[in-house]
């Protein structure tokens, strides 16, 4: 009988199929792996065409194989790590064309591995961008809308960036959705006379189909912008004039930062991060307003006289020139790396709503020392979330470790597992994990009555033979891996 790689290697060529230990290993885990535990997959396969993978799919659909989707492989939280064994990790990084950039309809059509910063450099030339996440520019571009994510650019443009677009359905067949649904539509608008399914295929990607085509919305360059931060000596204070601000539709771009996630980013060597506190305000709300001049004047002086109507700031609010280098921090974060010089990067993200911030806060320090690290060392940062409605903002609660060492993985994991428990009772009210990997899951995937029943039922309906990253969403094993 032919091999897994033989009937692969009929598909897409044997340059393309490995089952080598060599190039598995670096698929089998990634930098959460104390979190998702790596496991290799059986063979990795790279197509280049949609085509290909229907023959992929419909093998695997055969012969019941599990497939793992992977568009760049940025993936953090174990996202493409196989949960089973025997799985096909589906490579789809040489199918990186930008197949249209219309300027008319400010939309780009792209494949999956077209990455974040190709878009970018592909589109400036027509005065626009995409909406830019603050992650390495060599993620997929697709694959993070399919996530949705955090954004630097845009705040006033939402979370979602999504036109139209095409998935290979585990049996091998095309499902088209956004207008393109629709019998000769072109793919520049999301909504048509059907239901909204591309977000089925959201948030939890790769657990019903492969996407192979997105087109995904672009906005202009801005023609103007000003910077605004504001010091404030806590978070109680700190947070009063945010909803003004949002609901008055001002930044491109807000965030609320501990004094300590500030040096991280300014920081430029592990000595800075010690030497470098107090030279911040405790919380910091930094800014961006962009768009026509004429607007980001009008967006300024609004700005300046909510926050000092609203708050009490350490200084009286002001439009300050920031030093080019620290305002292209905030507006695309690079030094995002210098997060890594406390060792390995490790961030529990959460949405829910901004008034309870303050509650947040004082919560995550105690668990923290609690784990055996100092308060201070224990940080929440916000950012709202477009068009904050129901007051809805992305929560990240980062504490140092360091993954080579046995008792710093240990002190982590149980901060986290304290922080996980702690938020999902009533008092915390929040609007669910962001990107969770499996434990997360596993402690509300029972409580979700209803839901859970026809989310499975559709899971089983799309992919009846569970084909599909089985195990991610619904986690065979309900013990927490750790
Ligand atoms: C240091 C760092 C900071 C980051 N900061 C941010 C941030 O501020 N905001 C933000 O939004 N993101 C952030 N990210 C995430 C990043 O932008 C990537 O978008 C994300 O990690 C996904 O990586 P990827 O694009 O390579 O997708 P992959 O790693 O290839 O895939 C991610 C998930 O999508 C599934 N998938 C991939 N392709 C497909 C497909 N074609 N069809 C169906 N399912 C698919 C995979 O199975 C997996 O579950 C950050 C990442 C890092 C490493």
């Amino acid at each position: 009988m032919a091999s897994l790689v033989d009937n692969l290697v009929k598909i897409v060529g044997d340059q393309h199929v490995s089952d080598e230990e060599a190039v598995l290993i670096p698929y089998s885990r990634d930098q959460h792996w104390p979190f998702v535990v790596p496991k290799r997959p059986a063979v990795i396969v790279r197509p280049i065409s949609t085509e290909e993978i229907q023959e992929i799919v419909k093998f695997a659909n055969q012969n019941k194989i599990p497939v793992v989707p992977l568009s760049r492989g940025v993936n953090v939280r174990g996202l493409c790590t196989p949960a089973k064994d025997g799985s096909i990790l589906l490579d789809m990084r040489r199918m990186n064309k930008i197949l249209e950039i219309n300027h008319d309809m400010m939309t780009a059509t792209i494949q999956p591995g077209v990455t974040h910063g190709q878009v970018a450099i592909a589109v400036r030339k027509y005065g626009m961008r995409p909406c830019i996440p603050g992650a390495p520019a060599t993620g997929s571009l697709l694959a993070n809308y399919l996530l949705r994510g955090v954004y630097h650019t845009n705040a006033g443009d939402g979370i979602d960036h999504v036109c139209s677009a095409e998935f290979v359905l585990p049996d091998g067949r095309i499902l088209k959705t956004g207008a393109v649904a629709f019998p000769n539509a072109p793919p520049h608008f999301r909504f048509t006379c059907s239901p909204d399914f591309v977000g089925l295929f959201q948030s939890m990607p790769g657990s019903m189909a492969i996407c192979t085509e997105m087109t995904v919305k672009l906005y202009p360059l801005p023609e103007a912008e000003a910077f605004i931060g504001i010091g404030f000596n806590s978070i109680e204070e700190a947070i009063k004039p945010v909803p003004q601000l949002m609901w008055n539709k001002i930044p491109a771009l807000l965030w609320i930062l501990p004094q300590y996630t500030i040096i991280k980013l300014f920081a430029r060597s592990r000595k800075d991060l010690e030497s470098m506190r107090g030279s911040f305000p405790e919380w910091t709300i930094p800014i961006v307003i962009e768009g026509h001049q004429k607007i980001v004047d009008a967006k300024k002086e609004l700005a300046l006289e909510i926050i000092n109507k609203t708050s009490s700031p350490l200084n009286k609010a002001n439009a300050i020139p920031l030093p080019e280098e620290q305002a292209r921090e905030f507006k695309y974060p690079r030094n995002i790396f210098g997060f890594l010089r406390e060792g390995s990067y490790h961030a529990l993200a959460f949405l829910g709503p901004l008034y309870q911030y303050p509650k947040y806060v004082p919560m995550m320090k105690e668990l923290g020392v609690k784990a055996g690290y100092e308060a201070k060392n224990v940080d929440l940062l916000n950012a709202p979330i477009a068009g904050f409605w129901g007051q809805a903002c992305y929560y990240e609660a980062e504490v140092p470790y360091t993954s080579a060492d046995p008792k710093s993985v240990e002190m982590v994991k149980n901060f986290h597992y304290a922080v996980l428990k702690k938020l999902i009772t009533k008092e915390y009210h929040i609007y669910g994990w962001f990107r969770p990997f499996l434990n997360p899951m596993k402690l509300i995937i029972n409580e979700l009555g209803t839901y859970g029943e026809i989310w499975h039922k559709i899971m089983k309906l799309i992919d009846p033979n569970e084909i599909m990253n089985p195990g991610k969403v619904f986690p065979e094993e309900k013990e927490l891996t750790w």
